[in-house]
């Protein structure tokens, strides 16, 4: 593949788990009826995050998953539900301190 058409790519056509069955990376969801499909991979949490170790758009997946809040049932971007909300909560912290350090070098620089 060109440079230029490996670049061309979004980053879920560059993820590990493309053409993979991602049963693995999803919890049965209790509203929807089981598949009849026996063959199918049940949830692995730890063959997924396997998995998402070596994925080269990892950060864009986690990023992605943290945007639209998809915190249920399953592995995006390594994490699990409560490894993203502890990781969105993290990061809002981590902004707001930044808003509040920013805010005080303003008050200090006009004061
Ligand atoms: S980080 Fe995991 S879930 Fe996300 S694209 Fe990569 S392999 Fe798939």
């Amino acid at each position: 593949m060109s440079r230029k058409a490996f670049l061309a790519q979004t980053w879920d056509e560059r993820a590990k788990c493309k053409g993979m069955d991602v049963g693995i990376f999803y919890e049965d969801d209790a509203d929807e009826p089981r598949s009849s499909d026996s063959r199918r991979p049940t949830y692995d949490e730890a063959k997924a995050k396997k998995t998402c170790a070596r994925c080269p758009v990892r950060d864009e997946c986690l990023q992605d998953a943290l945007d639209r809040k998809d915190f249920h049932g399953g592995v995006h971007g390594g994490l699990n539900a409560e490894e993203l909300r502890a990781e969105r909560r993290r990061r809002m912290r981590r902004a707001s301190d930044a808003r509040a350090a920013d805010l005080k070098t303003e008050q200090e620089v006009a004061a």
